[in-house]
């Protein structure tokens, strides 16, 4: 070996999905390092998340790894002591339209087939779960109750502190500047601060993933996109699921809220257009048109006192479907990218299927699961839960 320090995997970024997979793989006995430029863990996307937690998808792969990242987000307090404020509210997406009525119901068999606890609701039921809903025109709505919420920041700190407990090394402030290869095969990356050595590398920079790639001379169809949250002061709690309405209006096509464990209620909007690029300045237009959405469907929201608002990126893709597999173009380079608006759910459950990955211990449903991800699939669908 030709560089000062050699590990067995090397990851780009210390975000929602690099963290859990340097945690899956030290875990599986790997010497990792994982490389993030910025000062410390999480500082990309992931602090910027609003904390859902759901396995309400529309296809099975993003099943199968959030129901899996949810039994880790559920029981890490008992597993390991700490507390990540997990919060087991479920998800209700609710319709008070025919159209959403029948996109929610048409994918109800597959989800179910999927393994998920999900159920339609009657308006009657629905409100005995959110009892402040709007009753006019409410014709029901989903309701998922092992989905839940956390908290981005503590859970990121505690897998990042499980890792280095089992020997990953992380470094932070140093960027990926290159890739070495030898052969066809990548043999450890060259950074503003050294060189390391490693069979394996793998790509989890997030929205800066197609930027990440190219340094390995590897297209991806990654770019990022801004969306903004805000936070409200904590009050007692009086909601108990994140309340996703995917109804489309002049401006935004859903928005979706939740009561943290520590009562604040926490949102987020999803801009129609899309406003892509890398701002992440703060815009004076989000909060009106969220908070009207908000209270017309909750009226009770509008005693609550906005504390904060900001501002972050989705990594997206053509599909709304995340990029994960080994490269054909360069042998040992794996993608972790694209994670849309679903990184800190997918992060977990995803970092135990690349640590399988990596030790050549998939099994057949990981191969599957591994099919929708492909690098290398045409892009053509749409994601119906984005
Ligand atoms: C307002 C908002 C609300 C959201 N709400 C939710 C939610 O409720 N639930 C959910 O699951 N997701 C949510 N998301 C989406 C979630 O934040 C992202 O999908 C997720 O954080 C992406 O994870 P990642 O690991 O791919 O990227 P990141 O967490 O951004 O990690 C990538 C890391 O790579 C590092 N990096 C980049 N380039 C280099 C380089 N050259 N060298 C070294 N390091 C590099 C970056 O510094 C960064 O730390 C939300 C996002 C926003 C903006």
């Amino acid at each position: 070996m030709t560089t000062p320090s050699s590990f067995d995997a090397i990851i780009v970024g210390a975000g929602s999905v690099g963290t859990p997979t340097a945690l899956a793989l030290a875990a599986s006995g790997l010497k990792v390092l994982a490389l993030d430029r910025l000062p410390s863990v999480g500082q990309g996307s992931n602090k910027r998340a609003i904390g859902g937690l759901r396995a309400t998808h529309s296809d099975p792969a993003k099943i199968r790894i959030c129901l899996r990242s949810l039994e880790i987000f559920a029981t890490w307090k008992h597993r390991t002591g700490v507390d990540i404020e997990w919060h087991q509210g479920g998800y209700s997406y609710v319709a008070y339209r025919p159209e959403e009525e029948r996109t929610l119901k048409e994918l109800l068999a597959g989800q179910k087939a999927g393994g998920l606890n999900i159920d339609w609701l009657d308006a009657p039921a629905l409100l005995e779960v959110i009892p402040d809903l709007r009753r006019d025109g409410l014709i029901g709505g989903t309701f998922s109750p092992e989905d839940g919420n956390a908290s981005p920041l503590l859970a990121i700190h505690a897998f990042y502190r499980r890792a280095q407990a089992l020997g990953a090394v992380f470094r932070f402030d140093e960027r990926l500047t290159g890739l070495i290869a030898s052969g066809g095969r990548v043999t450890g990356v060259r950074t503003d601060k050294g060189e390391y050595g490693a069979p394996v590398v793998i790509n989890a920079a997030g929205p800066w993933g197609a930027e990440v790639a190219a340094l390995a001379g590897i297209d991806v169809p990654v770019r990022p996109d801004s969306h903004e949250g805000a936070v409200t002061e904590a009050v007692a709690r009086f909601l108990g699921p994140m309340v996703v309405d995917i109804r489309p209006v002049a401006g935004s096509a859903n928005y979706y809220f939740y009561q943290h464990a520590t009562g604040q209620v926490i949102f987020c909007i999803t801009p129609s257009p899309s406003l892509w690029g890398m701002d992440v300045r703060e815009t004076s237009s989000f909060l009106p048109m969220v908070a009207s959405r908000m209270v017309d469907l909750i009226p009770r929201l509008k005693n609550l006192r906005v504390r904060r608002t900001w501002r972050g990126l989705y990594p997206m893709t053509p599909d709304g479907f995340p990029i994960v597999g080994w490269a054909r173009e360069l042998e040992g380079y794996m993608l972790a990218v694209g994670m849309c608006g679903q990184g800190f759910m997918l992060g977990p459950g995803l970092g135990e299927l690349i640590a399988r990955m990596v030790l050549g211990t998939t099994t057949g449903d990981d191969r599957e699961t591994l099919t929708y991800l492909s690098p290398y699939r045409e892009f053509k669908g749409m994601e119906k839960l984005k």
